[in-house]
């Protein structure tokens, strides 16, 4: 699979944890399923952002790359998206970029004009597949910034010509450096060969970004991608979250304040197309609702998995055990990665595990306990079991007690110690406070 990966010269925000988070899950299931994933991910290390920060800052643009994708994979890891198995830079690839523009020129497909190189959209049949709008509103939608030299305001950059204080590659049809759908469909098809299957980005790829992909594919006469799939935006108090809007949090911000686990449960409860409210309210909800998981994880002091790799089912004969459990989860999953269904399901293995508990037979609430924990595991969920008494979630309901009895809000006290019991813990009021263990 190709994921368009990151631009890198800001902070990753947390539309960037989105789409991360969500090609994670696929290719982490895909491995769990006994499947051998090749997972490229690209990053555009030079552009008109990375240039202009370059400009202002009195840096190369390489420096600013340079440290904006060690924040980038910073955030990754913490996030637990596992690495790509290839990492294309763009700036590695500009001989190959060369290559391809000059065969689209040469087949007539690509034109030169004052400012670079640009395909002719025309000339490929099918363009506006994944825009899924008739090409009359797309070139009306165009027009505002049309050149006036381009054939159609559809028609796009393979190729910008050198300006003064940019970086620029000597090539035959003039110096300058390569536009972004350029890059993405060199590098795919370079690492992936002639047709590959999933083709992955957030939703506000799908045009002009992979459309024009596609397009140069096809007037290569290159099968390319045979699966798009597309994530949902982030929506922030109802509004979409853009650079242009300047709305966004960074993601690394939202991975200091809260649980690290709390945004992947957070996006596994909705639809991936869906689009999804990122605030302090949802990300504490899901933050509470891992600690009801984790409740069991610990309850039958579970070694946390090891998700630094995909799980893989073959690797756990005792899930045969629960065939049916199993089918019901993989059913779900499988279904358009319906992962708020297959979600449904670990949460009512979590209450049935500590229902067959309380009833007094342990041995098969806790074999019920570990296949929760591999299902979670197989979409890069882990649990935190022994060795971690007290999750962060509790621990923030204990302390919102203590806050509410202070400023004599009992009924709030009340409702929070409830909820406290209810996710398996005993409450205890002591001089410094709530105090709270395990049941
Ligand atoms: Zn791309």
């Amino acid at each position: 699979m190709y994921v368009c990966g990151p631009t890198v010269y800001e902070y990753p925000h947390v539309g960037h944890g989105r789409f991360t988070l969500t090609w994670d899950v696929l290719r982490r299931w895909l491995s769990f399923n006994g499947l051998d994933v090749t997972y490229v991910s690209n990053v555009t290390d030079i552009d008109d952002n990375i240039i202009a920060r370059a400009n202002r800052d009195g840096r190369t643009e390489a420096d600013v790359a340079a440290e904006y994708e060690t924040l980038w994979w910073e955030a990754m890891e913490k996030l637990g998206v596992l690495r790509p198995d290839e990492i294309p830079h763009a700036t590695a690839y500009v001989d190959q970029m060369i290559e391809t523009i000059s065969t689209l020129l040469a087949s007539g497909h690509a034109y030169r004009i004052d400012d670079g190189v640009y395909l002719d959209t025309a000339r490929v049949p099918t363009y506006g597949l994944l825009a899924g709008q008739p090409l009359e509103s797309l070139r009306a939608g165009a027009r505002i910034e049309a050149n006036a030299q381009k054939r159609s305001p559809l028609d796009f950059a393979l190729w910008k010509a050198a300006k003064p204080d940019e970086p620029a590659w000597e090539a035959p049809f003039g110096a300058g450096r390569p536009g972004w759908h350029t890059e993405c469909v060199v590098m795919s098809l370079a690492l992936l060969g002639e047709d590959f299957d999933l083709h992955s980005g957030g939703q506000d790829l799908k045009f002009p970004h992979h459309e024009n992909e596609r397009a140069q594919a096809i007037a290569l006469g290159r099968p390319f991608a045979r699966h798009w799939v597309h994530n949902g935006w982030v929506v922030i108090d109802g509004v979409k979250m853009s650079r242009s809007l300047g709305n966004f949090t960074t993601l690394t911000d939202l991975l200091a304040r809260f649980d690290v686990r709390a945004y992947r449960l957070l996006l596994l409860r909705a639809h991936y197309r869906a689009p999804i409210e990122v605030n302090e309210t949802t990300i504490a909800d899901a933050e509470r609702a891992l600690e009801r998981l984790d409740t069991v994880a610990r309850r039958f002091d579970l070694t946390p998995l090891d998700t630094s790799r995909p799980v893989l089912r073959a690797e756990h004969p005792e899930l045969e055990a629960f065939a049916d459990e199993v089918a019901a989860f993989t059913a779900a999953m499988d279904d358009d990665l319906d992962t708020p269904g297959a979600v449904a399901l670990l949460f009512e293995l979590a209450t049935r595990a500590n229902t067959v508990a309380d009833a007094g037979d342990l041995t098969v609430a806790r074999a019920i306990a570990e296949l929760l924990a591999v299902l979670a595991g197989s979409v890069g969920l882990v649990l935190r079991g022994a060795g971690d008494p007290i999750g962060e979630g509790a621990q923030a309901l204990a302390t919102a007690r203590d806050h509410a009895r202070a400023a004599r809000q009992f009924a709030e006290a009340d409702r929070l110690r409830d909820e406290l019991v209810a996710l398996g813990f005993v409450v205890e009021d002591t001089a410094q406070g709530t105090r709270i263990r395990p049941k």
